[in-house]
């Protein structure tokens, strides 16, 4: 009993000892429970570039396409009967479960089949959304679709036509689209500008808008907002299109907040990995939010240079970051309560404000040290500010999601407003 106790004690001491270690380095961190072993050694990592092209059985008359922006699908084929089988691979692996699909399937003449979408390196996650002109989308109806969890698959049930019908994991919203609404947004607002920062590992321009209002003010702050650096998570995206559009616009609390702050947004940090359809990674098979401390990769690289001036800069004061994502509930990821940040505890209080506006929304909030090479302790680190991880539910109600990014665009301009006049000299 005696050694019992004093193993149990020793334990302790030893569990302790790891936890205050690991809160007071930088360099213990190795991932989060839901990454791959090897998440933040971020050099270049071979991957497997997807086959573009339409596929089928000839016999039956049905054919798959992935020829077009955001697609992937990397076989097909009849397993047996009206039973075909879709074969899902990520860019490479290891890799987190979120597994990407997209694709086009139509059928020489009217019929239906039964099409088992099946994952290699993944199991079944995003719940499955159709169109007929892939711009327009709803869900799967819930008895055309059966997941087996065991085996990780869902089996769909469709009615296939000669127009082809888009199957995809969420909406399609390519870089292409994102860069065609930074592009509007920018001519229209006035007070933004789009610019490229760099390019990614394929090519591909790294968008920047910046809307500087005011540059005669010599003491400005700055918002810094990022989006996109994982490809499936689309909802996101779509908040971040709704949160920007109602800080560039011409309300009165927009025009006053734009008035003392420079907002700089990157809209898609990941575009080759948003229109090759990948599961995670950039170009060069890298998670890029665990690239924001070795800043291996040209994305992440590019913006960092961006913004690094901003450090010397003694007229702007960075006060805060936001980074979007999706995942499969509303949660925001705040710095722990106890490190110091400027302006101190924001993310708390906005979060307070909007769970009382929006009390029937589900809002979960769980603190993390900045111990992490992500975006958002990128931001502490470099300007001591205060940053957030936004992660908004993959499900979430599309119309209500609008809502919600409207309304906390607008409590947050009001919380940095009033942070603003409490520290102006
Ligand atoms: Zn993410």
């Amino acid at each position: 009993m005696a050694m019992h106790l004093r193993f149990v004690s020793f334990v302790c001491l030893f569990s302790l000892l790891l936890l205050l270690s690991s809160c007071t380095s930088s360099d213990e961190f190795t991932g989060y429970s839901y990454d791959p072993e090897g998440v933040t050694n971020t050099t270049d990592k071979e991957i497997q570039e997807q086959h573009k092209r339409t596929i089928g059985v000839s016999s039956t008359g049905v054919w798959i396409s992935n020829e077009f922006d955001g697609a992937r699908m990397n076989n097909f084929y009849r397993v047996k009967d009206s039973l075909y089988r879709v074969v899902i691979e990520p860019e490479n692996h290891p890799i987190n479960n979120s597994p990407w699909y997209s694709f086009k399937i139509h059928s020489d003449s009217p019929q239906k089949i039964r099409l088992q979408l099946a994952y290699k390196h993944g199991k079944h996650r995003y719940f499955p959304k159709l169109s007929i002109d892939g711009e327009h989308w709803s869900p799967i109806p819930l008895s055309r679709i059966e997941a087996d969890t065991a085996a990780g698959t869902a089996t769909l049930t469709l009615d296939l036509y000669e127009e082809p019908l888009w199957v995809s994991a969420q909406e399609l919203l390519t870089f292409d689209d994102m860069q065609q609404w930074a592009d509007s947004i920018s001519t229209s607002a006035s007070v933004a500008k789009l610019d490229t920062v760099g390019y990614s590992h394929n090519n591909r321009p790294i968008l920047k808008i910046s809307a500087v209002q005011n540059i005669s003010t010599r003491n400005r702050g700055v918002l810094i907002i990022t989006g996109r650096q994982h490809p499936p998570e689309v909802t996101g995206g779509l908040a971040s299109q709704y949160f920007i559009e109602t800080m560039l616009n011409d309300s009165e609390l927009a025009k006053s907040f734009r008035d003392k702050f420079d907002i700089l947004i990157y809209p898609v940090v990941n575009p080759d990995g948003v229109d090759n359809g990948h599961w995670r990674h950039n170009g060069a098979g890298i998670d890029l939010n665990r690239d924001w401390e070795h800043f291996n990769q040209p994305e992440t690289k590019a913006i960092r240079d961006d913004l690094l001036p901003l450090t010397n800069d003694s007229s702007r004061t960075v006060y805060y970051g936001i980074d979007f994502h999706s995942t499969n509930e509303n949660i925001f990821y705040p710095i722990n309560r106890d490190i110091s940040t400027f302006p101190e505890d924001f993310t708390y209080g906005w979060i307070d404000t909007l769970i009382k506006a929006a009390p029937d929304m589900p809002i979960n909030v769980e603190p993390f040290p900045p111990n992490s090479p992500i975006a958002k302790n990128w931001i502490y680190h470099t300007f001591g500010a205060d940053a957030v991880t936004y992660e908004v539910d993959d499900a979430a109600d599309r119309k209500k999601l609008e809502e919600i990014s409207r309304q906390t665009a607008q409590i947050i301009m009001r919380q940095l407003l009033e942070e603003w006049n409490k520290n102006k000299k």
